[in-house]
Parts: C-alpha cells; sequence; structure tokens
C-alpha cells in the first residue's frame, strides 16, 4: 500500500469536518503563514544562501516580500472572493437567480520547485487557503536546507489536521501523485510534468502545470539600450539565470547587436563587478549535475563576455554568446543557467517566425518603442505571459493571471486566479415555482394547443 494514503485519508477527513469552509479560517490561517514568515524569516534567508547562494536581498526580494505582498492581497479581497458571483439569467428561464458560488475542491497536492524554493512552493499554498482547501505540501528535493525549514517548522504554524508537509525525493513524489488527491499543482520541468499527470490521469484529479520553456527577449533598434540592458542583464542573471521566466535567448536586430553587447557588458560589470565570483550578490548553480549540463553546452561556443566556471563552488560566470545559430546545443532546449546566447534577425517578423518555429515560451519580452510593432508581438506570438520593455515585472501584478501555454504549462495562478484554480466554481441556478410554461414539455406533437 502506498505509505502515504494514510496522510490523504487524514486530510480528506479535514477536509469533510468542515474545518477549512469558514472566511475566518481561512484568515487565520494566512495569518499564520505571514507569522512564519516573519518568524524565520533569517532560518529561510540562510537555507537560501546554502541552497542556491542567494544573497539576502535577493531572497528577500524575490522570495519572502513576494509571499508578504501576495498575503496582503489575499486577506484584503478574500471576503469579496469567497461571496456567490451573481450572473443574469436567459429570458427563458425567467424568473429565476444565477450564481456562481466558489467551493473549495478539497485535498491538493502542491509540489514545489527548487529555484526560488520558498516562493514557489509556498505561493501556491496561499491559494490553496484562501479557497478553503487541505493540502499536503512537498518541497523540492533538490533545495534540501529550505525543505527542512518547512519540514520542521511550518508545521508549527499552519493548521496540522489541514496541512501536511512530506520531504523526499522522485520516489515520495511518485507516491503522492498517485493518490487520489483533488488537485495537484506542479512546478518544474516538463519530463516530470509528464509523468504527474500520467499518475493523475489514472484518478482523472485535475492538474496545475507550472513549467517553463525558451522565453525569448527581442530587442530592435528604437529600444532604449541603457535601460534595456540593465533590464535584460537583471531577469537574466538574477539567481545565477535559474528563473523560469528569464530570458533564456536574446533575438536582436543585426544593426544594434554590437552596441546591445557592449552595453550588456557594462551592465553585468556594474552589477556584479569585474570577478562576479566574488560579488556577494551572484548566486550559484542549484546541484553538481545541472553545474554539468550547464558548463557542457558553453563548449566551444563563442563567448563574448563571461565564460568562466569553478566546479568547486557551482559557479558559472554571466555570460553572453554571440553568433549563435539556431540549431545550436544552446537554442535546442530551456537553459535554465547565466548563459545567454545572441542570434540576430534583420527585422521583427523574422524574430517572429523565429519564436514560432519553437513550443510556445513561458515569458515574452519585446524591447522597442514603436507600439505597433509591440502590437504584432500580441497579435502574433502565443507565449503564457508578455512583458514589454522590461522583464519579469508583470510577476508583481497579482491582477494578471501567471501561467504557461502548450509546453510551457496548463493553468494559472496568482491572486484571484490561484483563488479560482483551487475552487470549483459552482453554478447555482434557483427558479420560482411561478410562470411554468407548459410550452417546453412533451407531448411537443400538442405545442399548438399549449400557446
Ligand atoms: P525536477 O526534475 O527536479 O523535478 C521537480 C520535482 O518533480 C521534484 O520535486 C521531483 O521529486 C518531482 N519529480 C521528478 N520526477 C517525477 C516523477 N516521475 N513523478 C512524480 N514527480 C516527479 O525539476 P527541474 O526540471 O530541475 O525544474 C526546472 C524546470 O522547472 C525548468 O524547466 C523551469 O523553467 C521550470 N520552472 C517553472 C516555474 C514556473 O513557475 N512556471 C518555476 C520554476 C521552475
Amino acid at each position: 500500500m502506498n505509505p502515504q494514503l494514510k496522510t490523504l485519508e487524514q486530510l480528506q477527513h479535514t477536509f469533510d469536518s468542515g474545518l477549512t469552509r469558514p472566511l475566518s479560517w481561512r484568515q487565520q490561517q494566512l495569518k499564520q503563514l505571514s507569522r512564519f514568515l516573519e518568524d524565520h524569516e533569517k532560518d529561510l534567508l540562510e537555507a537560501l544562501q546554502q541552497d542556491l547562494g542567494k544573497c539576502p536581498s535577493e531572497s528577500q526580494l524575490t522570495e519572502i516580500q513576494f509571499l508578504k505582498t501576495d498575503i496582503r492581497h489575499s486577506l484584503k479581497a478574500l471576503p469579496g472572493w469567497v461571496k456567490p458571483r451573481k450572473v443574469s439569467n436567459p429570458m427563458l428561464a425567467w424568473p429565476a437567480t444565477s450564481v456562481i458560488v466558489p467551493e473549495p475542491l478539497g485535498s491538493v497536492l502542491v509540489l514545489g520547485a527548487w529555484n526560488y524554493p520558498v516562493q514557489l512552493t509556498l505561493a501556491p499554498v496561499i491559494a490553496a487557503i484562501a479557497a478553503g482547501n487541505c493540502a499536503l505540501i512537498k518541497p523540492s528535493e533538490h533545495a534540501e536546507a529550505t525543505a527542512k525549514v518547512f519540514e520542521k517548522h511550518l508545521v508549527n504554524y499552519l493548521d496540522s489536521a489541514a496541512f501536511k508537509v512530506i520531504t523526499g525525493g522522485v520516489e515520495v513524489s511518485q507516491q503522492l501523485t498517485e493518490l487520489p488527491f483533488d488537485h495537484i499543482f506542479y512546478t518544474g520541468g516538463p519530463q516530470a510534468a509528464k509523468a504527474i499527470m500520467a499518475a493523475a490521469a489514472k484518478n482523472l484529479t485535475p492538474v496545475t502545470l507550472e513549467l517553463g520553456g525558451k522565453s525569448p527577449a527581442v530587442v530592435l533598434s528604437d529600444a532604449d539600450i541603457t535601460v534595456m540592458a540593465r533590464r535584460i542583464v537583471w531577469g537574466k542573471y538574477l539567481n545565477a539565470g535559474q528563473t523560469c521566466i528569464a530570458p533564456d535567448y536574446l533575438l536582436v536586430e543585426e544593426s544594434m547587436k554590437d552596441r546591445l553587447i557592449d552595453a550588456l557588458r557594462e551592465q553585468i560589470a556594474q552589477f556584479y563587478g569585474d570577478d562576479p565570483q566574488q560579488s556577494n550578490d551572484y548566486g550559484r548553480i542549484i546541484h553538481e549535475q545541472h553545474w554539468q549540463r550547464l558548463t557542457q553546452m558553453l563548449d566551444s561556443e563563442n563567448v563574448v563576455i563571461g565564460g568562466d566556471f569553478d566546479k568547486r563552488e557551482r559557479y558559472i560566470a554571466p555570460t553572453v554568446i554571440d553568433g549563435v545559430s539556431g540549431d545550436s546545443s544552446l537554442m535546442q532546449e530551456e537553459i535554465f543557467g547565466p548563459l545567454l546566447p545572441v542570434v540576430s534577425v534583420k527585422s521583427a517578423s523574422e524574430a517572429i517566425e523565429f519564436i514560432n518555429t519553437k513550443p510556445k515560451p513561458l515569458a515574452l519580452y519585446v524591447f522597442s518603442k514603436d507600439k505597433r510593432m509591440l502590437k504584432q508581438f500580441t497579435q502574433r506570438v502565443s507565449a503564457g505571459n508578455v512583458c514589454y520593455n522590461d522583464t519579469l515585472m508583470f510577476m508583481l501584478n497579482d491582477n494578471l493571471p501567471f501561467g504557461g501555454v502548450g509546453q510551457s504549462g496548463m493553468g494559472c495562478y496568482h491572486g484571484k486566479w490561484g483563488f479560482d484554480t483551487f475552487s470549483h466554481l459552482k453554478p447555482v441556478m434557483t427558479r420560482s415555482f411561478s410562470f411554468d410554461v407548459a410550452l417546453r414539455y412533451p407531448p411537443y406533437s400538442k405545442l399548438k394547443d399549449k400557446v
């Protein structure tokens, strides 16, 4: 018997008791989660430093503060989200009232990722709590120190009848995904996603898959070069490139390529100094296998910036590679590290055609002052998320859904979108006994007699 089944049964029992449904309970759990972040901030920052060499300021910005804002937003909006949503009725159904009642799904499984292991594990949990679910939380085994903080402390803050933390590797993930959860929320790579979806299918468990892909940044010749370079360097080298929405590669209009590379070089030096390995602000690669994979991709390529690495520290310098052809290994799969290939294009149209030959990306970035041109990208390129003239910043807007499309994922979350993901939006129509028009009832052959 699957050893995790008992845990799921306990959660199901809690859910069936109705504990998680009241608004006040959900609000209290969200506040407790905030308290956990407050009380164990130091432990989490240290763990992130250990797992990914993340500097505390970066962890604050991209993990702790991100979650605190998400909790604040959810707490403020939750009384509105839980209310039945009234909708109008067709004339044929008059008199009636129709409402959409959000109801919790039940017991859900959250499989966290390792690259932002606090944010990407707890943001789905915030949504699950807000929607009134029980959750089994499985942090990534690759961010081991962070997982330990969750295992040791999180359970002391959340209601232990409704939330469990289980740590472990692929085997544990496999056991969990075979169980009849009411929803599985997974963040990570496409290979595991396929196995998870196949396991979930056996129980008809719905899944949300937050995946990745090759997110392009298109640089057109009219872009503000200094601001653009700063924003690309920030978005690419944050967390040593291990960000699912980092620009994976650049598509640059030929006429400005050399100027762009100079601007990137200057910006990298401004952020991380002449030797980024000594910078407190620059992270490390999660584990040796991932480091090996990245450094192998680097072999014999045309490195114009960076290119140094150090196995002992799992360090890879912020690197830019020029003259990359479409069929280079760097262009075959998501890089997920601090290597930035530059591919020249003659025009925006060529860039669009290039992107459209690849699976739909998680994020699309375009830098241009030409609004009509940007509109072309919106209309002609399908991507999980789009951000013009910046990178990553759309993540800060809780009013926008976050999620992929096609190979970059399915389903979405953040703010009310997350609440809806973890809710069944139940339609409830209430009719009146009056005006019982006979026309709709058989026998239809006697229709004429009824009018
Ligand atoms: P991974 O291969 O380490 O897998 C992640 C999790 O899946 C692990 O916890 C593991 O235990 C589990 N797992 C692995 N195989 C499994 C199986 N057969 N059955 C059940 N569970 C299994 O993750 P990774 O590929 O290193 O993650 C990197 C990827 O994640 C990148 O593609 C990145 O773009 C993506 N990502 C996406 C987002 C997002 O929000 N969309 C965020 C972070 C990372």
